[in-house]
């Protein structure tokens, strides 16, 4: 009797985003002799995942797949496990001073993401194992900015926290900063997997910022990405732990319908989170792409619904050396002042860092 009741409920309940598996891990032999990558080949081993061995993480040629839209899928769901052996950062104007290199690439498949650009051929998913070096970098480029705050974006080409049950990276990050009188850490991630973060000494250093969109975006563009009732949660529990919290409206998209989207998106913010949270920021990107992502996205997603039509933009020069596109002036006044003005509303004391 008792199952004859409980089954359709079974059946409709929603189940969680469940945690990346890959289909199929690289080693570069040379990561194995780092504690990170044994351990990351324990864990593969005791997933009955297939592994093979690779000379570079930069280099990886043969990955299953007949046509190129298949290659590309199997890419996502293939990671890499290298040494990082570029130790100069690159800058991550505006949300920080500079990019901390932990991993590359992600396994969501956002229809708008710009790493489908900028890694070009390589959208596997790597990551590094040598942690210490990394940090030994981001010491001294505290160091020669001291006493001035140096900030450290983890997510610039990547969603680390998507990664974090095989890597334990962000944890190593977090403490270290911990102790970093005038370093900082920030990361946005659209995965809600933070568990493992909430009883970390991080002594306010770390801002935890979720990316957060109107329903139509999300469900329309953000396949493979926990969904935003997860990500809300996440995001109480991260403020209940005591970390500086942020949201990230990004990419700002003009659809029909986009004020009643994003008011909704601001009302069930205020609705799920802690009432009174201090400290909370909110950076909001508008939706851009150049000629090159353009062509990429409509091969990859053919039927996708974003919107790249270059009569109704504004052309920006762009830092990748191309123009790129945004939307007009009076577009742009629109969405951020009506997205402030929601803001405001429900999060009065919160800071807006930047529209861009
Ligand atoms: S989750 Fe972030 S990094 Fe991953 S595909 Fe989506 S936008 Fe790109």
């Amino acid at each position: 009797m008792g199952t004859a009741i409980l089954e359709p409920q079974v059946k409709n309940k929603i189940r969680p985003t469940k945690p990346f598996v890959p289909d199929l891990v690289y080693f570069e032999p040379r990561a194995l002799e780092y504690p990170k990558g044994a351990k990351i080949m324990e864990w593969v081993k005791s997933q009955n995942i297939p592994y093979r061995m690779t000379t570079s993480h930069n280099r990886i040629t043969n990955l299953p797949g007949e046509t190129e839209l298949e290659q590309y899928k199997n890419a996502k769901r293939t990671l890499v496990v290298g040494v990082r052996k570029t130790l100069t950062f690159d800058q991550s104007k505006p949300s920080a001073e500079y990019a901390i290199p932990i991993s590359t690439g992600c396994m969501g498949h956002c229809h708008y993401c710009y790493l489908q650009t900028t890694l070009g051929s390589k959208p596997y998913v790597r990551v590094y194992v040598n942690t210490d070096e990394i940090l030994g970098a981001a010491k001294r480029y505290i160091e020669e900015r001291a006493p001035q705050i140096t900030r450290f974006e983890a997510a610039c080409t990547s969603d680390p926290v998507g990664l974090e049950h095989i890597t334990g990276s962000l944890a190593e990050l977090i403490e270290f900063m911990a102790n970093e009188e005038f370093g900082r850490l920030r990361f946005v991630t659209k995965y809600h997997h933070v568990d493992s973060l909430l009883n970390l000494e991080h002594n306010g250093h770390t801002r935890i910022r979720f990316s957060v969109n109107s329903d139509y975006v999300i469900k329309q563009f953000e396949p493979a990405t926990s969904r935003f009732e997860e990500r809300i949660e996440a995001a109480s529990k991260i403020a209940h732990a005591g970390y500086p919290l942020g949201f990230i409206i990004a990419p700002i998209i003009w659809y029909e319908g986009w004020q009643e989207g994003y008011a909704e998106l601001l009302q069930k913010l205020e609705k799920a989170l802690p009432k009174g949270l201090k400290d909370l920021t909110f950076e909001m990107i508008q939706h851009r792409f150049t000629k090159t992502s353009k062509a990429i996205i409509e091969k990859r997603y053919p039927k996708t619904k974003l919107e790249m039509d270059i009569a109704k933009r504004k052309t920006k020069w762009g830092r990748w050396g191309q123009y790129k596109y945004v939307y007009p002036d009076d577009q742009q006044t629109a969405l951020r002042e009506f997205i402030t003005e929601r803001i405001f509303e429900h999060f009065p004391d919160a800071r807006i860092d930047y529209f861009t």
